[in-house]
């Protein structure tokens, strides 16, 4: 089929490379020239583990193409894939639409046969029909269906949950929208379960899920304090609670809150949709306040732990992505708790394997950067680690100690274990449980 994917981020390129190994033929569309150039240079724009090879693979063999060029895209595609940002509005916190709009208005020129509009980004519910209104506004005589395919990819696996997916929602109101969909998604048919279900419907379920998926976070985060104060061992309590099948072992890793670009705005979002239809959604406001809180708590954790009475304490911190196996950094707990640490008049050494580059646009010369995680120890009054890469799991104690000033790791996402730690003479801190 011939697919054209507007918005070439953390959602569109891996999606356009899926589907173009799957045999579609899908041109990727983006307004930034700069990243289509790279791209159609052979230059991957973003980190995700296999993305790179699948992506070579197929802009040689020529079933993956980029342009700049809505026409180019449009014109001949079967199905239009919308994948560009919905970031929170910065006063109201509501998703903001204007790349949504901007992106309707753009296509609805180039619509020319019957067209599959599919929205993949994250939209309010009603989102659908005002898509609807503006390609027919624009164009009355485009032949078109707008439906509801929301994403559900994890940063980090996000090649793995293209070919993997739990489920695929589709939202639509039109048989023929269907019957193409089915098409497109034929080579899931045996090991995915398809939904399908009303676009409005649809379009709650993404935000119904981030939201409960947030949630859990965020009890799980409390029980971990919990276990803190009462000498229990949140990972003995996590392993327990998700033995029960109703409960599910998933999400129940405590840490320093929820990240990234999708939980904290969607969130914003549900929570808003809520009170614009008078509905008190008090689980979601909870978890967003809980969550804001949380990073200002794991900086005073962390404050709290350097006993030496020093002015300005050096704090080496690993981990700056919002989470293990990504580069994103876009509402990173580390980034946040590091902006903490800074009002705390602490002295930032930050190392990440990946999310370097992206790191310094957030936070530019006001922390200093290395190149290894034992560099940005040498020399640190104390190590944090703040984001869960497996290298952090293999540190060499025995060289750590050898660099730290005073002998203290602060292990946000407890991915070292504590007996080792301690063995190597030095002094653990991890999250819900004490040493
Ligand atoms: P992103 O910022 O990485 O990418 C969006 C891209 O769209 C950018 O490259 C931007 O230049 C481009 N763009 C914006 N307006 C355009 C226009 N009019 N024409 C052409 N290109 C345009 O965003 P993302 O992380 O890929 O997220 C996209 C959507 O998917 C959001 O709604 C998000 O909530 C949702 N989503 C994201 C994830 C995730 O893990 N990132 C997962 C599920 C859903």
């Amino acid at each position: 089929m011939k697919i054209a994917i507007i918005g070439t981020g953390y959602v569109g390129l891996p999606t356009g490379v899926g589907l173009a190994e799957l045999g579609n033929d899908v041109v990727c569309i983006d307004r930034e020239l700069s990243k289509i150039e790279r791209l159609k240079a052979g230059h991957i724009t973003l980190f995700e583990e296999g993305l790179e090879e699948l992506f070579n693979k197929n802009l040689h063999e020529g079933r993956i193409t980029f342009t700049t060029s809505m026409k180019e895209g449009i014109e001949k595609a079967d199905i239009v894939i919308i994948a560009v940002g919905t970031p929170p509005h910065p006063v109201t916190k509501e998703a903001d639409m204007k790349y949504i709009h901007a992106a309707a208005t753009e296509l609805a020129d180039y619509l020319q046969d019957y067209t599959v509009i599919a929205t993949k980004s994250t939209v309010p519910v009603g989102t659908g029909d005002d898509i609807e209104c503006l390609i027919s506004k624009r164009n009355p005589n485009a032949n078109f269906d707008v439906i509801s395919l929301p994403e559900f990819l994890r940063e980090g696996f996000a090649v793995y949950d293209f070919f993997n997916p739990d489920r695929i929602i589709v939202g639509a109101n039109s048989k023929r929208a269907i019957s193409i969909i089915s098409e497109l998604y034929a080579p899931f048919d045996d090991k995915t379960e398809i939904l399908f279900v009303s676009r409005r419907s649809s379009e709650t379920i993404k935000y119904a899920s981030n939201s409960f998926l947030a949630i859990k976070i965020h009890y799980i985060n409390e029980m971990a304090n919990f276990c803190e104060k009462a000498g229990a061992d949140i990972r003995e309590v996590a392993a327990g609670m998700g033995l029960d099948t109703r409960i599910g072992n998933k999400f129940l890793n405590a840490g320093p809150g929820y990240g990234g670009s999708c939980f904290p705005k969607d969130t914003n979002a549900m929570a808003y949709m809520g009170r614009q239809n008078d509905i008190n959604l008090s689980l979601v406001e909870a978890a967003i306040q809980g969550n804001h809180q949380r990073k200002k708590e794991m900086a005073h954790k962390i404050i709290n732990a350097i006993k030496v009475n020093k002015a300005k304490p050096r704090i080496a911190a690993l981990g700056l992505a919002f989470k293990g196996g990504t580069d994103d950094c876009r509402e990173s707990p580390a980034v946040e708790i590091i902006e903490e640490l800074l009002n705390l008049n602490a002295d930032v050494i930050a190392y990440d394997p990946k999310a370097l580059n992206n790191v310094k646009d957030l936070l530019g010369d006001k922390i200093e950067y290395a190149n290894s995680a034992y560099d940005a120890m040498c020399g640190a009054d104390i190590l944090v680690i703040l984001t869960e890469w497996d290298e952090f799991k293999l540190l060499d104690l025995d060289k750590v100690k050898s660099l730290l000033k005073h002998n203290i790791i602060i292990d946000l996402r407890n991915v070292l274990s504590a007996e080792d730690v301690v063995k190597a003479d030095l002094q653990y801190l991890g999250i819900g449980y004490q040493v």
